[in-house]
């Protein structure tokens, strides 16, 4: 059917909403309304409370202003009794508009007033009915209005929100007229009947046109699960591909001998945790599946050392392993401490990042190319196509959340199919981690060293300053070292930077002039970079002053304070992220969060950071407060596009539908069993185009 033909559209309207992309009466299927609109009687419309109600009448006055500030009034009748509803604006259009002895409906706002026991009504939007229509029609017997909200280049004030509820009510009516079963069921009847989950028909009716309240939550939660249920099916049948389409490499030489050279050289001894995660990493490196796997663990819990292993298991077995780092600086620093770590080992370890000299680039490439060279460390700069490698057969990418989509089909594209591991020390929520990592297996480190102190967290204000300055003092006279952070989230922020180089030069200059201060920023080249923060490191410096990029990864066990500046403007697994660049040795460490122009909200959320070092903990409230698109910086992610879900309350259902989703593609790849013919068909209708979207990591 012609969208202009649907009641209520027309020539006009049907042009306006094929801009968003609304062509037949079939696209308003996929509305979820963003509000509801409780109808009530006139003799219902509360006093003392803010509310949005709807009701419906016929107008049986229309009183004109007596003063020029007055308004226009409306006086509406139904059943129970009479309301008037006051209309500003030019009174003649108004007078056209409404008639005596027509019916409308209306939607008013009642406002509290303490004084007065009418109750304070305005005007939002208003429809014209016809009298037969205020009882029998299908759109008025529902007991709730539904409210949408249009995307796009179409202003709110394009439609009445009122009508395009109208507009909506009759696409559904029009279709279902047309054929009863035009919606059609997406799920298996075991699933619908052992999750109590109502039909497909049924909740996309409801979640619409909801009779009573409940209904809204019971239908959404339905569709919550398809929407899950589906997108988890994705990943299960990503997952079943990668693990069919190359073998693997089976690295199964002597284990017991590898282990032996590692602890030869290992300082310390590995967490129960480490070596589980080890574990389960070796079964997959020794079998010849393709390893996929995410490493996760809090900052500081020392992923490192597992890559470390790792690779050193593809070296032994005689493939050459790389490690890449989403940092420059980051690369540096694994290759100072790796190489070392190594020595005795005898292999032969490089860097390879942007800006190295030509020459000096070249003997590098020759080395990676000859297989001289067992483990490259490097940046995304190790998969750039005059990277040739002789046998490459394991890569970790270390922070990998730094790096956004895609670093998995780069990989491929240089048609090799290495093992991979995933680190990431930005814990992710669960709900999460079974959506966005959903097709990788995941290992986690969930405890730190134990010769750790937790680091004391404190939330101080601009005024404190004199304090903490002599604090920091205070711990450099002990023989600790201090970062001073300042706010620069963008690098590209011209004005952060002149700020930051402004207060390092105060600092420097005149608040510790008896000290060594060095500064790091993002616009500095890499080797400035890695000069300065060698300089820190090694102790010639006791303030380190930085930008956020030594966030991630840096790891200077003697830097044991660390103050951030304007901290308010972080999210708060960032400060976590920085905050874990104390507390690395054995001295008690502490971080000083200062902000300017604590807000109350603000103030509540730094206080979290406070009150626990769990990064976990610290994840999920970041996620409350910021959604998970922004938790992940990828607000574009159709992947988290959810219509119907909301992660943070969908917990139960992600975890349920993950469980069904893996379990069929395991048992049935190919989706060819009678009993799920429904899926297949829904799937390769609705959501085939998704599959894409999991092309992460
Ligand atoms: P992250 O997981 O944040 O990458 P790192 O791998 O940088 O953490 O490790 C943090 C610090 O802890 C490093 O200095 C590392 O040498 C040290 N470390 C790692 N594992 C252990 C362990 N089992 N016992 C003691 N120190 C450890
Ligand atoms: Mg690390």
């Amino acid at each position: 059917m012609d969208l202009k033909f649907l009641k209520g559209v027309g020539e006009k309207r049907a042009e306006a909403f094929s801009k968003i992309g609304i062509n037949s009466p079939e696209d308003f299927l996929n509305f979820i309304p963003r509000a509801y609109l409780k109808k009530i009687s006139i003799r219902e419309i509360p006093a003392n409370l803010n509310e949005n109600v709807i009701v419906s009448g016929k107008v049986i006055d229309l009183e004109h202003p007596r003063k020029s500030n007055h308004p226009y009034r409306i006086i509406l009748k139904d059943n129970t009794g009479t309301v008037s509803i006051p209309l500003f604006g030019a009174s003649e259009f108004r007078s056209r508009q409404f008639r005596l002895n027509d019916s409308f409906i209306f939607w008013i706002k009642t406002d509290r007033d303490n004084f007065s026991s009418v109750p304070k009504i305005s005007y939002r939007d208003h429809l014209k009915i016809n009298e037969s229509e205020i009882n029998d029609t299908e759109f008025m017997k529902f007991r709730l209005i539904p409210v949408y909200e249009l995307s796009g280049i179409l202003k709110k004030t394009w439609i009445k929100p009122l009508l395009l509820s109208k507009i909506v009510f009759n696409a559904f009516s029009a279709l279902l007229r047309s054929n009863p079963d035009y919606i059609e069921e997406t799920l298996p009847e075991d699933i619908l009947k052992r999750y109590k989950l109502s039909g497909k028909k049924e909740a996309v009716l409801r979640i619409n046109f909801p009779v009573e309240f409940p209904d809204i939550e019971f239908s959404r939660k339905r569709l919550s699960f398809e929407e899950l249920f589906y997108l988890e099916l994705i990943l299960a049948l990503k997952k079943k591909s990668l693990q069919n389409e190359k073998k693997g490499i089976k690295f199964d030489n002597d284990i017991h001998a590898i282990t032996e050279k590692f602890k030869s050289v290992l300082q310390f001894e590995l967490t129960a945790s480490q070596k589980k995660v080890m574990n389960e990493i070796y079964l997959d490196m020794k079998s010849d599946k393709c390893m996929n796997r995410l490493l996760q663990g809090d900052v500081g819990s020392g992923k490192t050392i597992v890559a470390v292993f790792s690779m050193l298991i593809a070296i032994e077995n005689g493939y050459q392993a790389a490690f890449m780092c989403p940092t420059e600086m980051l690369a540096g620093q694994h290759f100072r401490t790796i190489s070392e770590l190594l020595k005795p080992l005898d292999i032969k370890v490089e860097l390879l990042v942007g800006g190295q000299k030509k020459k000096i680039r070249e003997g590098i490439l020759a080395d990676i190319r000859s297989g001289k060279t067992d483990l490259i460390i490097g940046t995304h700069a190790l998969f750039q196509e005059s990277v040739e490698y002789r046998n490459i057969g394991f890569v970790v990418i270390d922070e990998q959340h730094k790096f956004g989509v895609m670093q998995r089909a780069k990989l491929k594209e240089k048609g090799i199919n290495p093992d991979v591991l995933v680190m990431t020390a930005t814990p992710i929520p669960r709900t999460l981690s079974m959506t966005y990592y959903g097709d990788l297996d995941v290992s986690v480190i969930d405890e730190l060293p134990k010769n750790r102190i937790p680091v004391i967290t404190a939330l101080r204000s601009e005024s404190d300053k004199p304090g903490i300055n002599s604090f920091i003092r205070k711990e450099i006279k002990k023989g600790r070292q201090v970062y001073i952070i300042f706010p620069i989230i963008d690098e590209s922020e011209k004005l952060d930077l002149k700020s930051a180089e402004e207060n390092f030069s105060i600092l420097k200059r005149q608040v510790f002039p008896d000290l060594k201060v060095g500064m790091v920023h993002g616009r500095m080249l890499w080797y400035e970079k890695d000069e300065e923060t060698e300089k820190f490191r090694k102790g010639e410096l006791d303030i380190l002053v930085s930008t956020t990029v030594i966030e991630v990864g840096i790891d200077i066990p003697n830097a044991s304070v660390m103050i951030i500046e304007e901290a308010q403007r972080f999210g708060l697994s960032q400060l976590h992220q920085l905050r874990g660049r104390v507390g690395r040795g054995a001295d008690q460490s502490y971080c000083i969060l200062v902000a300017k122009d604590l807000s109350e909200d603000s103030s509540r959320r730094l206080e979290i950071l406070c009150k626990t070092n769990d990064g976990f903990k610290i994840a999920e409230a970041d996620m409350a407060i910021r959604g998970p698109g922004e938790f992940f910086g990828i607000r574009q992610s159709g992947m988290l596009n959810f219509s119907c879900t909301d992660l943070n309350k969908d917990r139960d259902i992600v975890e349920t539908a993950r469980e069904i989703a893996f379990k069929i593609i395991d048992e049935d790849p190919q989706l060819r069993k009678k009993e799920h013919i429904r899926i297949k068909k829904a799937f390769l209708k609705n959501y085939k185009d998704s599959l894409y979207l999991t092309d992460i990591a």
